[in-house]
């Protein structure tokens, strides 16, 4: 496995392989999830690429990005392991030589559910993933449904832009009690724990949206947004945990839509 820093470096590499790359995109802290993204990709492709950025122009607050968790040296094991061929891991300056002067603003999709609170943050991660799958290339990137919505605007983009890599939809991991697996649970202490782990059973079981954010506010959650669209219902809360604010997203499609 190879490891490339540098995006000159990367390019010269790039030019010179004549393979069909599978994608992974991750901001690091990998866990399961994302390794059942790296394993398809490496069943699927010649050659897999894994890339690890923290895109600091999807998080409106700076709170939340500096608390980002990050595990290079075990990410780095845990890539070799299921058999990654190639990690790019640039830094900011690297991937904004313009500093974000140019962006890629979707204007309807992007706007509703994790974009009505999270101002930007969409446009963030659409000029992210155009950049590196400029730089990758691949035949084929593969995003988690846990992250719905970024999966349909990546997807939607792609289609708009004509781009020519295929943009693959995998299911969400899910610890033993249905929490959605995410970097941000290791954030999660004991009581915050059990609270997150009752999220997706009361996504699942409540009858209407209404019911699930009473629900969830009776357990002391923040709600951000609960909604059901195209047949699916999409949440995202914040849950206090060692003084510090955990954002959660998930969906699913309900009991009473199945
Ligand atoms: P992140 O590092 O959180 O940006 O995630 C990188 C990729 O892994 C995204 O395509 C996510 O949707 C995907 N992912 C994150 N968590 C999960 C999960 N629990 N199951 C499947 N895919 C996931």
């Amino acid at each position: 496995m190879q490891l490339v820093k540098d995006l000159e470096q990367w390019q010269r590499l790039r030019s010179e392989l004549d393979k069909a790359l599978g994608f992974v995109p991750t901001m690091g802290a990998l866990h399961e999830g994302h390794l059942s993204l790296l394993r398809r990709s490496v069943a699927e492709n010649e050659l897999t690429v894994l890339s690890i950025f923290v895109n600091a122009t999807q998080f409106n607050n700076q709170a939340d990005l500096q608390s980002y968790p990050t595990s290079i040296e075990d990410d780095l094991k845990l890539a070799q392991s299921v058999g990654v061929d190639l990690v790019l891991m640039p830094d900011y300056v690297q991937m904004y030589p313009d500093n974000f002067r140019f962006q890629m603003h979707e204007e309807i999709f992007s706007q509703d559910l994790c974009g009505s609170d999270r101002s930007g943050h969409f446009t963030g991660v659409l000029t992210v993933v155009l950049k590196l799958l400029n730089l990758v290339q691949p035949e084929k990137a593969y995003f988690g449904l846990k992250d719905y919505q970024q999966y349909l605007l990546i997807k939607d983009m792609c289609a708009g832009l004509f781009l020519p890599t295929q943009i693959i939809g995998c299911e969400t991991l899910r610890e033993n009690d249905g929490l959605a697996m995410s970097s941000r649970n290791r954030r999660l202490d004991g009581v915050a724990r059990d609270v997150a782990g009752s999220f997706n059973g009361i996504l699942y079981h409540s009858n209407s949206d209404e019911d699930a954010i009473s629900a969830l506010q009776a357990l002391g959650c923040n709600v951000a947004y609960i909604k059901t669209l195209y047949g699916r219902r999409f949440g995202a809360v914040e849950i206090e945990s060692q003084g510090d604010t955990v954002r959660l997203i998930d969906n699913l499609v309900p009991e009473n839509l199945k």
